[in-house]
């Protein structure tokens, strides 16, 4: 069964706007699940995803809100994943979350980032900067994934930084003094885990930050033969240049083009929630490729959930 989320014009006229990538505080987004929800409808967005950091912990408050706020939701998550010696983040839209080897997975990441904070704390006090686990702890409140950026929210209480930005770049970036890293899952296995969880996956700002990606045409031919779905290519960390670099081998692969905001709340400038945006027609192939994907691995996954969503599988 194919999803329709009645794609084209809105009834109030204007195309429909999608956001297929946005964190809350269950990761290192600073606004709680329902209240991004409740802004993403409010900032006239028609469909949002919830993708934070390797945690669904967020997906039942989100899908309360958006039914709630007559916005739909997409139950996503942004998977912390490897691929030839590089972090690359990788999108799951859909899965079913009780799938026990991706859910497994999804615990060993978490506990890495739990297993590095008291290692990345033993550092900053070794540079003489006074902050402790329980400062870290204070600033992640509900998060499930804590990570850098709650240390680096942690530094500015304590006066060390004035925002992430500076914490990441003096202390805490993968070149810092106070640098640990954690395990990330390979990228073609959770390719794997997902399609078998009945979701799909889409490569995140494949060619965002460093330019030493290992990314090129070929390797995303790989991955599609490996079953990745999309490519994340309009997003804040690729220029116009990019954008059409990686469009034209996204479509010369036959792989899905979308477009985010990654918004973080107030973590991060620049990423305003609908700054950039999912075509109709390719959130349709996504969905197609999902219910595919749930149909073979003979699972029932959460489908789209609230807003004008119609003719979708909806549960809990
Ligand atoms: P971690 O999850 O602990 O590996 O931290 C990486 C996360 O921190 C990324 O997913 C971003 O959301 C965020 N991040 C990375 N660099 C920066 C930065 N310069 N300023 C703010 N947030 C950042
Ligand atoms: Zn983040
Ligand atoms: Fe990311
Ligand atoms: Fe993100």
């Amino acid at each position: 069964m194919t999803p329709a989320i009645g794609t084209g014009d809105r009834h109030y006229g204007g195309p429909m706007r999608i956001d297929l990538h946005t964190h809350s505080s269950r990761s290192d987004g600073t606004s709680p699940p329902a209240v991004l929800v409740e802004q993403a409808a409010a900032a006239g967005l028609d469909v949002v995803a919830l993708t934070d950091h390797d945690t669904t912990d967020g997906w039942e408050e989100a899908a309360r809100a958006a039914e709630e706020h007559g916005i739909t939701l997409v139950r996503g998550v942004e998977i912390s994943c490897r691929h030839k010696r590089r972090g690359v983040h990788l999108l799951g839209y859909l899965p079913d979350p009780t799938h026990t080897g991706l859910a497994d997975e999804l615990n060993r990441i978490l506990a890495g980032r739990t297993g590095r904070m008291p290692g990345i704390v033993a550092k900053l006090q070794g540079l003489g900067i006074d902050v402790t686990e329980d400062d870290v702890h204070a600033v992640s409140g509900d998060a499930a994934a804590s990570g850098r950026p709650h240390v680096a929210d942690a530094l500015v209480v304590a006066g060390v930084v004035t925002d992430r930005e500076e914490a990441f770049r003096r202390y805490l970036g993968p070149s810092g003094p106070a640098y640990v890293q954690r395990y990330a899952t390979p990228l073609v296995e959770m390719i794997g885990l997902l399609r078998d969880a009945g979701g799909v996956s889409v490569l995140a700002h494949p060619w965002g930050r460093h330019d030493d990606h290992g990314l090129d045409a070929e390797a995303f031919a790989d991955l599609g033969r490996a079953g990745l779905t999309g490519v994340e290519v309009d997003h804040q960390d690729h220029d116009p240049q990019t954008r059409e670099e990686l469009r034209a081998i996204a479509r010369d692969l036959g792989l899905v083009v979308t477009g985010s905001s990654d918004h973080h709340g107030t973590g991060k400038v620049d990423h305003d929630l609908g700054c950039n945006t999912t075509h109709p027609e390719e959130l349709e192939r996504l969905l197609a490729a999902a219910s595919a994907a749930a149909d073979a691995a003979g699972r029932d996954t959460p489908g789209l959930v609230g807003g004008r969503a119609q003719g979708q599988r909806v549960s809990g």
